[in-house]
């Protein structure tokens, strides 16, 4: 690989996940010939096949109609049109629903996508605007005065901002030293997707169980995505049971309303966990996605967080670069930071709040809560409310996410 030593990128990107790419893609769509963006990861264009669904919030589809990927992933993706959600025990004759969301005339609350198509589309489209493609990972960096030179593999691409899209355990925000808070859940999530009998009509359920939240999210055709929630110890147990026993385990939760179940993917478990970086900027370096943040996936927030990134990062690149201005200077960094952080930490801290009220199954807390819920489902302006915060698309939010151009 080599890069012309004269050369200097606006922009590189490290990281080919649904983050790097949206970002790289917004940018040069927005920038045109005018920029010179690349974006380097080892596993660039490889499919992850791990059946992993996303639930793709308004504002996100927005940011994905107007990178023009959305109708490659709308052909696969189902849309969310009822939400319900109940709190109860595993073995309860009948969960009733304490709390329901409706989509509006205008648009569904949400559409549930595979995580492979989301990449795949964007990747092409990367590809077909011109940004600059390289499979192998950033290493290490160096600062210079006004520039920043990537580390990858052999060689040295220099640019004004060097992007980390690099995921929960980033070696780019290790490298520039920037910490996170955080901690472990006792938890894992069993992620999988289930055939069923009958049709869901584009119905979520997210069911709060003793030892956590189990979200049963529409996927096309008679098949769910599930998202279990149990201790780790209960997970790994259940993964470690034969076909028939896990099945069993698993209709208690996800019952027969949907009809018997007909096929089960290899279901996997995932640790959670919650980690926010101290800072979202270092010199020259940005972060973005799950570098920056990981959530716990109560609220299927962490891709939708990971765009809002996106969308406030290539608002404040885009400004500065069409000025003749440097996009990697500290001020413009600093706006970017002030511009996310409080978001991050109130959707972070919500989804970690409500999974520690729900998680457990004592009578009079429980009494409570499901008291809360039905207050909130009474209050059509409160709902509302919620429907818009969950779309990422409230108050000054970033263009993209509304929609318009960059
Ligand atoms: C069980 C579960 C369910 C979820 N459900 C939802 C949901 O419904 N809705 C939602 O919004 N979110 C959901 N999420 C969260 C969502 O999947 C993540 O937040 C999102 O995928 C993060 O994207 P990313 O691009 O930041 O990181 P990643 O997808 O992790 O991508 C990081 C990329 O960086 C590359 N990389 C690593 N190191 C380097 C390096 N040194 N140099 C270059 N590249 C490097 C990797 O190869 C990878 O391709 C869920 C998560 C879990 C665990």
């Amino acid at each position: 690989m080599d890069f012309s030593s004269k050369q200097v990128f606006d922009v590189v990107v490290a990281g080919g996940g649904v983050a790097g790419l949206a970002l790289a893609a917004c940018l040069k769509q927005a920038l045109g010939a005018g920029a010179d963006i690349l974006i380097a990861d080892p596993r660039l264009g490889d499919i992850e096949g791990r059946e992993r669904a996303s639930a793709i919030a308004p504002g996100s589809r927005r940011l994905l109609t107007e990178v023009g990927v959305w109708e490659t992933i709308a052909s696969r993706a189902q849309p969310i049109h009822e939400m319900a959600i109940t709190d109860g025990g595993v073995w309860d004759g009948a969960r009733p629903v304490h709390l329901s969301f409706h989509e509006r005339a205008d648009e569904p609350l949400a559409h549930m996508a595979m995580n492979d198509d989301v990449v795949a589309a964007l990747r092409d489209r990367c590809l077909a605007l011109g940004v600059g493609c390289v499979k192998a990972g950033v290493g290490g960096f160096v600062i210079n005065r006004y520039t920043i030179d990537a580390k990858i593999a052999d060689a040295s691409a220099r640019a004004r901002l060097l992007v980390g899209a690099d995921g929960a355990r980033s070696k780019l925000r290790a490298l520039a030293d920037i910490a996170t808070v955080g901690w472990d859940y006792p938890q894992s999530a069993i992620v999988a997707t289930i055939g069923h009998q009958r049709d869901h009509r584009g119905r979520a359920e997210q069911h709060f169980l003793p030892a956590g939240p189990f979200a049963i999210l529409p996927l096309p055709g008679r098949r769910s995505s599930i998202v279990w929630n149990e201790s780790k110890a209960d997970a790994a147990a259940l993964l470690s049971l034969d076909k028939a026993d896990f099945r069993r385990e698993l209709e208690a939760r996800f019952t027969l309303k949907l009809g018997e179940i007909e096929a089960v993917s290899d279901p996997i478990a995932l640790p959670l966990v919650y980690r926010v970086a101290r800072r979202f900027v270092a010199e020259r370096l940005a972060l973005v996605g799950d570098a920056a943040h990981v959530v716990h996936p109560l609220a299927g927030q962490g891709l939708n967080l990971a765009l809002r990134d996106v969308a406030a990062l290539a608002e404040h690149i885009v400004e500065r670069v069409r000025l003749g201005l440097d996009p990697g200077d500290a001020g413009n960094l600093a706006a970017y930071e002030r511009a996310r952080r409080f978001d991050v930490a109130a959707s972070s801290l919500g989804m970690d709040l409500m999974n520690r009220l729900f998680s457990n199954d004592i009578g009079a807390l429980r009494a409570t809560r499901d008291f809360g819920l039905r207050l909130v489902d009474r209050a059509p302006a409160l709902k509302r409310l919620l429907i818009e915060e969950a779309a990422g698309a409230r108050g000054v939010a970033p263009r993209l996410l509304l929609g318009q151009a960059l």
